[in-house]
């Protein structure tokens, strides 16, 4: 059988099954499995439990050997004795948040060709439809050289403990490919530094600051309540149209409203920490110890390259460095926080730029909290794996598309041998459904085309086995 005819008996078994396969995917999609660390008897929580059982029950109904390794990650494969191709996927979502319009997240809905849920971009419609390429290659019979084991784990999101853990209690595979980011291939993933810039003094002003709630995401919404010094009186019509003010007895409350965004690309949101700073700013309201602190977050967010933290850099190969300050709150001392989010540049020294940030955050009457590092991960774009899984891709696509560096944070940091693979990016028609800030993974409407995970699965299962004759 030449590739294009093997290719075309994939179409056909997958147009067969992929409604079966939504159905399945939409089961899913119900299980709130936002990872939690908290909860007895399950590693992350009875939700990513369930959803780990949840799939182990279904690859066992298509004849598959399963085993978890501990209750963390799901393996399935026709035979789990021998090590060879890794596939990754995640079953943990990233928290739903507000302001869902067509559906509750936890409630699919299909609107047109769309599957709209959380997690249904990310990642667990490509976790569904990388069982079924397992279900498919069985069925048609096709052998690979090297076996293939579908890895899904459940603490992606939050800690990708999950995998770490995988890494120090199992053997290795020959190559892993991570499905969760876009076509053709990511050969690189910028390094995660997340911090704390932490006041030196207690904010006296403030009675409330908060925003966010996740590491990586640029949050949509932000609140200040502050106790105005002595005869301030406020600038109200400085603030800015984001910003409401609202009077609680003595005290104002500011709130702003941004623009939510992956933390990797924060250039594409409206920080709403970014505008009320500001508008704290402007407000007049403030004493002088915690405008200090307000001005050097405001400038700290003032870009998305980490410029006030002296820690821009960008090349090519390496790639963007860039910086969001993603949550902010204060804390039991009334001292304010701001939890950063940067994704530096391949070849940036984290240990440098934590120097240099704990520098300029001290000269600001701040310190430096809480730092931790996450290395990037870079196979060279021009090696045999890379390249054939991209050239594969685009004879099939008909794309013409190069391998890429992302800022993203998939498993394939954490594991060895390791690209990212799919299963989105693909084009798709023009649609009004989802206004900015909406449609996307870990944002609110988050919607998966069905159509596109459709092609989506021929071309993967055609990239394995291009990649499976490579190693
Ligand atoms: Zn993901």
């Amino acid at each position: 059988m030449t590739d294009t005819e093997l290719f075309e008996r994939f179409t056909g078994w997958i147009d067969v099954h992929f409604e079966e396969l939504t159905k399945e995917l939409e089961k899913l999609v119900r299980m709130p499995s936002v990872s939690r660390y908290d909860e007895k008897d399950a590693p992350y929580g009875r939700e990513c439990l369930r959803a780990l059982e949840f799939m182990r029950f279904l690859a066992e109904s298509f004849g598959f050997q399963t085993s978890t390794v501990d209750d963390r990650v799901l393996e399935i494969s026709e035979d789990l004795s021998k090590r060879g191709i890794g596939v990754w996927c995640h079953l943990d979502v990233v928290p739903a948040g507000e302001g869902w319009t067509y559906t509750r997240p936890f409630e699919p809905l299909r609107l047109g060709d769309y599957l709209i849920g959380r997690g249904t971009n990310d990642n667990k419609g490509p976790a569904v439809a990388c069982l079924y390429i397992l279900k498919m290659l069985k069925e048609l019979g096709i052998r690979t050289r090297n076996p293939v084991r579908l890895c899904l784990g459940t603490d992606e999101e939050k800690g990708m403990s999950d995998v770490q853990y995988y890494v120090r209690t199992q053997p290795e595979d020959k190559l892993n490919l991570v499905a969760d980011c876009g076509f053709p291939v990511c050969y690189a993933e910028k390094g995660i530094l997340e911090a704390e810039i932490v006041s030196d003094e207690p904010c006296a002003c403030l009675e409330e600051f908060r925003a966010g709630m996740a590491g990586n995401i640029v949050p949509d919404r932000a609140e200040m309540l502050i106790r105005p010094t002595e005869g301030a009186c406020l600038h109200k019509e400085e603030l800015g149209e984001n910003v409401s003010t609202n009077a609680e007895g003595r005290l104002v409350r500011l709130t702003a409203t941004g623009l939510a965004a992956h933390s990797a690309h924060p250039e594409s949101g409206v920080n709403a920490i970014r505008l009320l700073t500001g508008a704290a700013l402007k407000s007049g309201l403030l004493d002088g110890g915690t405008r200090r602190v307000a001005a050097f977050f405001d400038r700290v967010n003032e870009d998305c390259l980490g410029t006030a933290l002296g820690i821009a850099c960008s090349d090519e190969v390496g790639g963007v460095t860039t910086c969001a300050g993603t949550m902010a709150f204060l804390d039991a001392d009334r001292r304010a926080r701001l939890h950063l989010n940067i994704r530096f540049n391949v070849r940036s020294d984290a240990k440098q730029m934590i120097a240099e940030m704990e520098r300029i955050s001290g000269e600001n009457g701040c310190s430096l909290q809480n730092v931790s590092v996450s290395e990037p991960n870079y196979c060279p774009p021009d090696s045999p794996v890379v390249t054939k899984l991209t050239d594969t891709f685009n004879r099939f696509s008909g794309l013409e598309k190069k391998a890429y560096l992302m800022g993203g944070g998939t498993y394939a940091r954490k594991l060895p041998n390791a690209v990212g693979f799919g299963m989105g990016g693909l084009p798709k028609p023009e649609t009004d459904l989802f206004p900015e800030g909406h449609g996307g993974a870990h944002q609110k409407d988050e919607a998966l085309y069905l159509p596109n995970l459709k092609k989506a699965m021929a071309l993967f299962a055609m990239g394995l086995l291009a990649a499976d004759k490579e190693i």
